[in-house]
């Protein structure tokens, strides 16, 4: 069971009370980009084995969404944060880095 907690009310929310919102920090393209561009933000999503950032809402608590950044392998969660971030903080990159060290970083 994938627990999560959330930053905005502090619970410890198993995944039953959370709705995944998928990959986070997407980078939006609109009008007057390229095709390939607004193909690549429509459609192109990440699907790593292993360090992943996503969006998540506590349903059925608070209603917030916020972004998460777990190992879609191990299912080990290093860290939560508000989904305002527009990258993941310093401090949970290097939490990851520790555990990860083959991690290539966050891009
Ligand atoms: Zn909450």
């Amino acid at each position: 069971m994938l627990i999560l907690e959330c930053p905005y009310c502090g619970v410890k929310a198993e995944e039953t009370e959370l709705t995944p919102g998928y990959e986070a920090h997407l980078k939006r393209f609109g009008p007057g980009s390229s095709d390939t561009e607004f193909e690549d933000y429509m459609f192109a999503r990440k699907n790593p084995k292993g360090v992943h950032f996503e969006r998540w809402r506590h349903v059925y608590g608070c209603g917030k969404w916020f972004l998460a950044a777990r190992d879609t392998n191990t299912l080990e969660v290093f860290g939560t944060y508000p989904a305002q971030s527009s990258a993941p903080p310093a401090d949970l990159q290097d939490k990851i880095k520790a555990k990860r060290p083959d991690w290539k970083g966050y891009k």
